[in-house]
């Protein structure tokens, strides 16, 4: 999978939930809690990004093909609305990102975070990363495992609509 043919997000401020779940699953997701609507579309029409928001005013200033009108205000829904609307379902790559900066993370050995991690996460974590940009540690383990089950709630719930549209497609 080439990054470069993944589409990059800008996030409109009432979607903060959306944008942390976009860099939970990879996506390169900008949000700012507050800026200016003339600030976030200029960001996203210099960085190529789409524009995900809820404010029908708002979207409408930007090209059909740069924008995503989130129709729910629950955040499953709308990140289920994302991944499938633009076809992403099978491109996440969950805990890719740093999701402080939305920086690449770069796996890191056990050994070499032992001092910068409490204890008991160096004993419980098995796999590491480190965000380049800002210095956070993330892992997996504990500290995910809530995180893992809501998306393979998220991801459960596309297989049985997949299934129920296809066996509607058959008969
Ligand atoms: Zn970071």
């Amino acid at each position: 999978m080439k990054k470069d043919n993944l589409p990059k997000f800008a996030v409109d401020c009432m979607l903060g939930k959306l944008a942390k779940w976009l860099r939970i699953l990879g996506f390169d997701t900008v949000y700012f809690s507050r800026i200016k609507d003339d600030d976030l579309l200029r960001i996203a029409n210099q960085e190529g990004r789409i524009l995900l928001t809820r404010d029908n005013r708002l979207s409408l200033k930007v090209n059909p093909s740069r924008r995503l009108f989130i129709e729910s205000d629950y955040w499953p829904e709308q990140v289920k609305q994302v991944l499938t609307e633009l076809g992403l379902k099978t491109k996440i790559a969950p805990y890719s990102r740093c999701l402080e900066c939305n920086t690449l993370l770069k796996a890191v050995s056990r050994e070499a975070v032992k001092q910068l991690v409490p204890a008991y996460v160096y004993e419980q974590g098995s796999e590491f990363s480190i965000c380049p940009q800002c210095s956070r540690i993330f892992w997996q383990g504990t500290h995910f495992r809530d995180m893992d089950q809501k998306i393979i709630s998220i991801l459960a719930t596309y297989k049985k609509e997949e299934e129920t549209t296809k066996s509607g497609e058959n008969g």
